[in-house]
């Protein structure tokens, strides 16, 4: 159920409202824009149960304009809670609005040289955010599982040198207070789409969120994700599409392009894209990255590694540093037509 507050409602009417709100068992999310009030309830609102009906109740208010039942079962992730797209700030980075933002950085952090190189070139081509994991999610439990801590100080090492802000993935509940010590943007992989209870702890944290789709969620699904962090409170979340699996093998993952306009119909979270993991091979990349920045997306999630024929993983996808700076001439181009900002 979504509250729409009267044009220049007062601070104290939007937290009478708000308690009443929350007197009657519900939580409350309060956004403010630029012209109007809205406050998302979250709770079942149809409980036969309830001793009054929240909606007489909160009509009855002199200041609610109207509220009206979101047909949607994301709510606080949907644009029917709110209309102006969300933008979120990371260390003084701009995601999302009229800004194309790159994160770029090697699958896995392997050693210093290896993240420090890759951090300068990427860098001095145009990313805003480095990626790198520490905590790695592989299929095999024999494969090369991540440096784990000594990475996440690595990827510190590697901000002090280029300062661009850290974007690493959170695998287990247990991990998330040392990942918060160094990270600037939480990744949920895309196995863990659906690990409720870690959806949650990742939404009680002030760090924006970047939530891969799942191989085989529905964009439903995905949404459904995103409004398990938000429901926390935490509205940072940034949502990646990175290719779902179909029956077609020529590509690692099939990059569904079209989830960007759907997304961008339902939501006012930005949209990235991970042509990486979805192409699966780097020859691939460059036309799934500019078809991103075409489809409407906010950004990309990319691999590059200074060395990728030496990469420990995912070796055949990752950019080596002069075909991501090929890459960003094109989608600088691209940007200027589209009216974006890379
Ligand atoms: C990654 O981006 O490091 C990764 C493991 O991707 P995904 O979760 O999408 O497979
Ligand atoms: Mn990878």
């Amino acid at each position: 159920m979504i509250v729409i507050m009267r044009k220049g409602v007062k601070q104290s009417d939007v937290k009478r409202v708000r308690d009443l709100i929350e007197d009657m068992g519900f939580s409350a999310h309060v956004s403010t824009g630029s012209k109007r009030t809205i406050i998302g309830i979250v709770g079942d609102v149809d409980n036969k149960n309830l001793s009054a009906d929240p909606l007489a109740t909160l009509l009855s208010e002199e200041q609610v304009e109207t509220v009206y039942r979101v047909s949607k079962p994301y709510k606080l992730a949907s644009k029917e809670n709110r209309k102006d797209n969300t933008i979120i700030h990371v260390d003084g980075v701009e995601i999302g609005g009229d800004n194309f933002t790159v994160i770029a950085g090697p699958c896995s952090v392997e050693n210093r040289k290896q993240i420090i190189e890759t951090a300068k070139g990427v860098k001095q081509y145009g990313a805003k955010l480095l990626r790198g994991g520490a905590f790695k999610p592989r299929t095999s439990p024999y494969s090369f599982q991540g440096l784990g801590e000594e990475g996440l100080k690595l990827l510190k090492e590697a901000k002090e040198e280029t300062g661009l802000p850290i974007v690493t993935e959170v695998m287990n509940p247990k991990d998330l207070d040392v990942v918060l010590k160094y990270a600037d943007v939480l990744q949920i992989g895309a196995r863990n789409i659906q690990n409720f209870s870690l959806l949650k702890l990742v939404g009680q944290t002030d760090k924006p969120v970047l939530l891969k789709r799942g191989m085989a969620s529905t964009i439903q699904e995905f949404l459904m994700s995103a409004e398990y962090v938000m429901s926390e409170g935490n509205a940072n979340v940034i949502l990646c599409e990175r290719g779902i699996r179909t029956f077609e093998t020529a590509t690692r993952n099939t990059l569904d392009i079209s989830a960007v306009p759907v997304l961008k119909r339902e939501t006012h979270l930005p949209i990235f894209i991970d042509p990486s993991h979805s192409g699966g091979k780097r020859e691939y990349v460059p036309a799934l990255s500019k078809a991103a920045i075409a489809a409407g997306a906010d950004g990309l999630l990319i691999e590059v590694h200074y060395k990728p024929e030496i990469a420990v993983s995912d070796a055949i996808q990752q950019l080596n540093i002069e075909e991501f700076r090929e890459l960003m001439v094109q989608m600088r181009a691209l940007a200027g037509v589209l009216g974006k900002k890379i």
